[in-house]
């Protein structure tokens, strides 16, 4: 314990950043608030340029070594990660909660098994990774996945240590080393994660964090010439930001970003599995990219799924996210919330309904809202909330339904409830969508490609996807022995 130490549910947390191997401190700090009730959980150091530029120096340091470390050893180690993030599951889901205000639950049993799965699958991936060679006039060709050097991860604070691990892991996994940037609502799992890579033996350097505003640190990690990729996840207003200080080095990026995603209730669905499905979408009291926000009902059935909507809407219990019992929590922040509310009360002086909710509840809690009545070129429909809020609109036949799913900027994923696999498989096809679940939500393998079309992104990671993008992809061509033939 040092003076830089911070004590949150028990857990000893470290505010400094960690840069090669070292924890190190900056002479300013912001202060980390907890959503569930606004107290302060301590003050963390606050990264500028000088942070940037040590925590790039010895990541660039590290890498030659990192790079040329057997794939085999780097996998075991990064299952050493593994089982230091299984260890302490208990720890890292009672500070995620405190930080970011998500449901101990979900944490304890969900999410940070998931974490430690993100290193075991990359791990693992890694040591199958392969592309079949194939002949050109009797030459083979044979890819081969170079690492590219050292990367810098941006990360938001709805998912912390999920979102950055799920780019840490590849990127380690690809000879690649890291400098991450947590965000400044949610820095103290990636803290955690600092030391259970230091204890699981990776190497000075090869792991970074550093802490702070984006606006004060973050040009000075995407501009840096010795960055070689960056993966971003957040929102579009900081994608532009960050492509253009990208472009003065022409360095490679991934981003994933928000949505404003369809689910699609046909009158053949099997209804109570479409309410389940919408219900759903107040997971993480809103504060997911994926969340299917818009409900697209065939006209027929909208009163009867609205009526089992609201019925069951109104047994979810919100309260204390640390409480079992607990369905959803509360919202990040104060200026988050203030943001929620003015979309949904802008929505009702333009004409909307609210079938539930549409109003603030106590302390950082917004009430599950729905809102019906509202027009397709609407702010509601149009922009992602990130809060509990959610809109319906009915359809006529299967044209509109896809004329509406389609008809935002994003394109990150698509729900459709149908009973009709033909319907399923037409209207898919027909959709801008990265990812699109047929009566289901959120299944997700991370050997699928990942990602948002539009304005939800740009690229694809998971499973070969991302050491696509964290490689430099060679293909070597070899002659046949005795070849003379240079044409
Ligand atoms: P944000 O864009 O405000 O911040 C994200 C990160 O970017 C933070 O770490 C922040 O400090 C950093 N940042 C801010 N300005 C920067 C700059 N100029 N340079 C470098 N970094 C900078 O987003 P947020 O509010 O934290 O997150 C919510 C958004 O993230 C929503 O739009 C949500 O849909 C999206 N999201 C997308 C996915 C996905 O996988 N597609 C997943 C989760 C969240």
């Amino acid at each position: 314990m040092t003076e830089h130490t911070i004590t949150v549910a028990g857990v000893a947390v470290d505010t400094r950043h960690w840069i090669g191997g070292e924890r190190v401190a900056s002479p300013a700090t912001f202060t980390d608030v907890s959503p569930i009730d606004g107290s302060v959980l301590g003050e963390i150091s606050r990264g500028t340029a000088t942070e940037a530029e040590a925590a790039v120096a010895a990541a660039k340091a590290a890498f030659p070594g990192w790079a040329a470390t057997p794939r085999a050893e780097r996998a075991r180690l990064l299952h050493a990660v593994a089982d230091g993030v299984e260890k302490r599951i208990e720890e890292l889901a009672i500070v995620e909660t405190h930080d970011n205000g998500a449901l101990l639950r979900s944490h304890r049993r969900g999410v940070m098994p998931r974490v430690a799965h993100n290193f075991r699958f990359f791990a693992d991936w890694l040591l199958k990774l392969e592309h079949e060679d194939f002949e050109t006039r009797g030459h083979t060709n044979h890819v081969s996945w170079d690492p590219a050097g050292p990367s810098v991860l941006i990360t938001p604070w709805n998912a912390p240590l999920m979102l950055a691990t799920w780019k840490i892991a590849p990127a380690l996994a690809a000879g690649n080393t890291v400098v991450l940037k947590p965000a400044e609502w949610t820095p103290l799992t990636a803290s955690l994660l600092a030391d259970i890579a230091a204890e699981a033996g990776l190497p000075a350097g090869v792991f970074n964090v550093v802490q702070g505003y984006g606006s004060e640190i973050g040009d000075a990690l995407t501009s840096h010439p010795d960055v070689r990729r960056i993966s971003f996840t957040g929102s579009v207003p900081t994608a532009k930001r960050i492509s253009q200080s990208a472009a003065a080095q022409l360095t490679p990026l991934s981003l994933e970003l928000g949505g404003k995603s369809p689910l699609l209730v046909f009158a053949d669905a099997d209804l109570d599995l479409a309410v389940d499905l919408a219900v759903e979408q107040y997971d993480n009291a809103g504060q997911v990219c994926l969340a299917a926000t818009r409900f697209l009902v065939e006209e027929t059935v909208a009163e009867e799924f609205t009526r089992r909507f609201t019925e069951k809407a109104g047994r979810l219990v919100q309260g204390d996210p640390r409480d079992e019992a607990t369905d959803i929590g509360p919202n990040i922040h104060p200026r988050q919330l203030e943001k929620i509310d003015g979309f949904v009360q802008r929505a009702l002086a333009a004409g909307a309904r609210a079938v539930i909710g549409g109003h603030r509840g106590e302390g950082q809690y917004y009430a599950p809202t729905l809102l019906t009545d509202v027009a397709q070129d609407s702010e509601i429909v149009q922009e992602e909330v990130f809060g509990p809020v959610l809109t319906l609109q009915t359809f006529a036949d299967e044209d509109e339904a896809v004329r509406l799913a389609n008809d935002t900027r994003f394109g990150l994923a698509a729900t459709l409830a149908t009973g009709d696999p033909a319907r399923a498989e037409r209207v898919t096809a027909r959709l801008v969508a990265g990812t699109v679940w047929v009566n289901c939500f959120f299944v997700r393998d991370l050997q699928a490609p990942f990602g948002g079309s539009r304005h939800s992104g740009v690229g694809r990671e998971g499973g070969t996807w991302s050491f696509d993008f964290y490689c430099d992809v060679k293909n070597t061509v070899t002659a046949p022995k005795g070849w003379q033939d240079h044409g």
